[in-house]
Formats: C-alpha cells, structure tokens, sequence
C-alpha cells in the first residue's frame, strides 16, 4: 500500500459516512408508528413511495417528492462510486481511472 493510498482511504470512508448519514436524514418517519420508512414502488403505477417497514401491521405511507427522490438516486450513485474507490485502495486494485 502506497503512503497516500492510506489518506485517500480516510477521505473515502469519510465521505462515505457523510452520505450514508444525509440517506437517513432524507428518509422521513412513519406517521403513525415513528420508524424510518422505506422507499417502495407502487404495483400499479410504478410510482416510489414511503412505506411503513412493518406494513402490513401499520399502513402508514407518505408521497414521495421528486426533488427528494432526485437527490437520494444522486447520494446513492456517489455511494456507489466511493465504495468503488474503498474497495480499490483496499485490495491495491486497479489505480482510478485518470479521467483529466
Ligand atoms: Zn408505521
């Protein structure tokens, strides 16, 4: 492992945390039963939604904004892109691509 592969790792899982922490900040509460609901997709229009985790024993539901969805597919693309990099640095694969 290179000096400042161990640098980047420390930014990388930083990050990593930061947007982790952000998904559950835009993550709403049910309104009925307070847990931290879950993104569904509705059967018939094919519409996302938040739905109680513990449906079908609580119902409680909330739209989704498209704003909001927007920004969490955003967070969850670079999610993917840091754990890319964390794996990489972790086991010395393949250098980022030098895209400049
Ligand atoms: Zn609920």
């Amino acid at each position: 492992m290179k000096s400042n592969d161990k640098d980047d790792l420390t930014q990388h899982l930083a990050r990593k945390a930061d947007i982790e922490k952000e998904l559950y900040r835009l993550t709403p509460m049910c309104p009925y039963c307070d847990r931290k609901m879950k993104q569904c997709i509705a059967n018939r229009s094919g519409k996302p939604f938040w739905g109680c985790p513990v449906f079908p024993h609580c119902s409680g539901f909330r739209g989704m904004r498209p704003r909001g969805a927007h920004r969490r597919r955003r967070l969850r693309a670079e999610l993917a892109e840091v754990m890319r990099r964390i794996a990489e640095t972790t086991t010395g694969g393949p250098d980022p691509a030098d895209d400049t």
